[in-house]
């Protein structure tokens, strides 16, 4: 996939089928499209110069939203009814996914407080994430350091999106902290 990043937004292509992709322009100003945000971005709007459109643009709200409990008596949520967080982590299907197997163990323990503590340890990785991202995502100084410095140390990067997908340890996120941090001072 690509992601383009600029002031205000985002867009990204994914590839769909073959000879299909799918452009997606996620941004806080809700009346923004995709024609009036290209401009923005040189160089993919060459590449997407001759391309026809294979169906009609489409919105979704996207949110980062904390729920205090995801389950009562037998009942429980999951996927985006049990919170959600920003589209920008591409992380909410992943998420559901994870739920639905801590939910299937807790059934099996016939015990949905598991399921609740379960819950809050899957969402903690990818909320911190997105609090980042959408730091980021604020701050166009911030923005234009960090992936500077993240384009100078392709080692920072692997291990940040080692993280991002849950394959770091803790240890890892301070040294990616610290490491950032430096590289943003002197990029
Ligand atoms: C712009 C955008 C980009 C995203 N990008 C990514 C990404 O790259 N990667 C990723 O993993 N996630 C991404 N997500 C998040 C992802 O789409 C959601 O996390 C995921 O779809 C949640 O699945 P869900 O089944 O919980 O809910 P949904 O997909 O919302 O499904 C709920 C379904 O229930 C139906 N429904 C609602 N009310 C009723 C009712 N009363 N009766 C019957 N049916 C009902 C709805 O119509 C819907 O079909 C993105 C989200 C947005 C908005």
């Amino acid at each position: 996939m690509e992601l383009h990043w600029a002031k205000g937004c985002q867009i990204y292509i994914t590839p769909v089928k073959r000879d299909e992709v799918c452009v997606a322009l996620i941004s806080r100003d809700a009346q923004l499209r995709l024609d009036d945000a290209l401009p923005l971005f040189p160089e993919l709007c060459k590449r997407l110069a001759k391309v026809e459109p294979a169906n009609l643009e489409r919105g979704a709200v996207s949110a980062t939203r904390t729920l205090r409990h995801v389950h009562s008596g037998r009942m429980a949520l999951v996927g985006d009814a049990s919170g959600s967080v920003d589209a920008i982590t591409g992380e909410g299907m992943c998420l559901a996914f994870k739920q639905a197997l801590a939910l299937a163990d807790a059934m099996a323990n016939d015990d949905l407080e598991l399921y609740e503590e379960a819950h809050r340890r899957i969402r903690m990785r990818p909320a911190m994430m997105a609090q980042m991202l959408l730091t980021m995502d604020r701050n166009f100084w911030l923005q234009t350091r960090v992936l500077a410095a993240l384009a100078k140390s392709p080692k920072i990067y692997a291990r940040m999106l080692a993280t991002h997908v849950g394959a770091g340890s803790k240890k890892d996120i301070a040294t990616n902290i610290v490491e950032l941090g430096w590289s943003i001072l002197t990029a």
